[in-house]
Formats: C-alpha cells, sequence, structure tokens
C-alpha cells in the first residue's frame, strides 16, 4: 500500500492555512454544510456571535464556534500546529509517533500525545462495510512489556482477531480487533460485526473456529504451523506488529493504533483526499474529554 500512497508538502499546508482564521472558516464551513441546528434548542436561524465564524442562535441566543461539540473543541494550542499535527498522521505513510510531532511542532509531547489520541478517535473503525467475498478471519498475540513504578518490567500479551477480504491476490478490506481472550465466543462475535452472511471463509482449524464454520459457508481450513500459514493473513500480521514496534514502541491504547492501521490500509487509494477525509471526520464526532481517550 505504501507505494501508492502519494505525500502533500507542507509547503502547501501552510498555504492553504496559513492562520487561525483560515483554519475556523474550514472547519465552519464543514461543520455548517448542510444548515445551522441550535445544539441547546434545534432552532435553525442564527446570526453573528460577534467574532469571525461564531453563531449565534436568533432564538435562545446561545452561541456555538466552529470547534465546539467537535473534536477540536477546546483546543488549547495554536489552530494551525492542530491542522498540521493531523496532516502529519494522515499523510505519513506509516503514521508519526508523538515524540517526533513535538519536535518538529515545538509543542510538549504529551499534548501531542493527547491530540495524537483525538486524531486517532476520528479513524476509529465504522464497520459499515462487511466484507464478502473470499474472507480469511484469523487471531494473533502481540507481546508487550510496560515498566512498573518500581522498575520492574511487566510482561504480557495482548490478542488480535484479523478479518480481511481478499481481491485478485491481494486484500482489499482489513478490520483488526482486540480481544479479551483466545475463545470462540470472542472470534465470533468479531465475525457477526465484520463479516458479511454471504462471505466465502477461509480460517484456521483450530476448534475455536468451529462455531463460525457453522454460520459461514466454508472454503478452507488450515493447520496453523510455521510452514502452513494463510500467507495474506500472515503478511498483515506481521505489518501491524512491525508497524507497532516502529513507530509506538507499545500498544497499551492498542486499538486505536490497531483502527489507524486499518484506517490507512483501507484508504490507500485516497492517496492526498485522506487529509481532508480526517479533518471532515473531525469535524463530525463528538469531543473527547482525557478521560474517555484513556478509558
Ligand atoms: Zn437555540
Amino acid at each position: 500500500m505504501e507505494e501508492k500512497f502519494k505525500s502533500v508538502s507542507i509547503y502547501d499546508l501552510y498555504k492553504r492555512f496559513p492562520s487561525r482564521e483560515s483554519c475556523l472558516a474550514y472547519l465552519a464551513k464543514i461543520k455548517w454544510e448542510s444548515g445551522f441546528t441550535c445544539k441547546h434548542c434545534g432552532h435553525h436561524h442564527y446570526c453573528s456571535g460577534g467574532k469571525p465564524h461564531l453563531r449565534q442562535c436568533s432564538r435562545c441566543r446561545y452561541k456555538e464556534s466552529a470547534t465546539a461539540n467537535t473534536l477540536f473543541h477546546k483546543v488549547k494550542f495554536d489552530l494551525v500546529k492542530a491542522f498540521a499535527i493531523v496532516y502529519f498522521i494522515a499523510t505519513n505513510k506509516k503514521g508519526i509517533s508523538s515524540c517526533e510531532l513535538s519536535r518538529t511542532l515545538q509543542l510538549r509531547q504529551k499534548t501531542c500525545w493527547l491530540f495524537r489520541l483525538k486524531v486517532l478517535s476520528a479513524m476509529e473503525t465504522q464497520r459499515n462495510v462487511g466484507l464478502s467475498g473470499k474472507v480469511e478471519i484469523s487471531d494473533f498475540e502481540i507481546g508487550m512489556k510496560k515498566m512498573m513504578k518500581k522498575g520492574q518490567e511487566v510482561r504480557f500479551k495482548k490478542r488480535v482477531v484479523l478479518t480481511i477480504e481478499k481481491k485478485g491476490k491481494g486484500v482489499s478490506h482489513v478490520y483488526a480487533d482486540e480481544v479479551k481472550s483466545r475463545g470462540s465466543n470472542q472470534i465470533n462475535s468479531v465475525a457477526k460485526r465484520t463479516i458479511n452472511q454471504d462471505a466465502l471463509i477461509s480460517c484456521y482449524k483450530w476448534h475455536g473456529y468451529d462455531h463460525i464454520c457453522q454460520n459461514y459457508q466454508v472454503i478452507s481450513r488450515v493447520k496453523k504451523t510455521k510452514k502452513t500459514i494463510m500467507p495474506l493473513s500472515n503478511r498483515i500480521e506481521n505489518s501491524i506488529i512491525s508497524w507497532l514496534r516502529g513507530i509506538h514502541h507499545h500498544a497499551e491504547l492498542l486499538q486505536y493504533y490497531l483502527d489507524e492501521f486499518c484506517y490507512r490500509f483501507n484508504r490507500n487509494q485516497m492517496k492526498e483526499g485522506i487529509y481532508d477525509h480526517l479533518l471532515e471526520r473531525m469535524v463530525h464526532h463528538r469531543p473527547r474529554t482525557y478521560l474517555e481517550l484513556i478509558s
């Protein structure tokens, strides 16, 4: 997917969004594209709230800014830099760490880390496209280590169920779901959310897959050994693991990162359109507090 990705220059970005005003104008345009509705009373008429891109409901006088009730809600640093963070996340073919964002934009690492999570929220997999045709379902582990306060290192594993839709010799769509344990129920519930009933399934022989094999038409079941694997699924698994190690170095908030990987993979044909797509999603996404983000 990476060769197809075409990046847009940072020069173009700053030319397009040179000031807070230009960012607000863009947010207002997307936010009220299909008209104004007062969040307070549902009224559709408004007048100017006294500042650029601030609208005031003409019935209840409630004022709403272009950033309110979006993922840009109460952003405490320069909006131009916030747009740049979205740009770097959207256009870097493998994503970008909060440390690198902090160095590039001269913001605190924690500020970048938190805003980065907000951007990743907008990348959340919506699973509104059920996989169909030839579909592979598999599961794998990601080994992790965590430093405890006393300097003690704790190693643990997280488990992921991967579903992929095949197209020709490649993969057209990917979903990756963190699951609590390796069990038939977990695998079955992922399959229900992501795979259409008419799909033709390939999976491993392990008994945890027996249940989904009763619900779908199965074309092959492979005994998983080092030599006999499902090559496409295995390739995606390895890409996810090496990407996590390379960019995030850890995977504590794993589902965010899995969603980020799938978002990028599933939109690899969008090229530079991915930036606008992500900004739009951020505008239409409800705000998220710090506690919501990390829970
Ligand atoms: Zn109102």
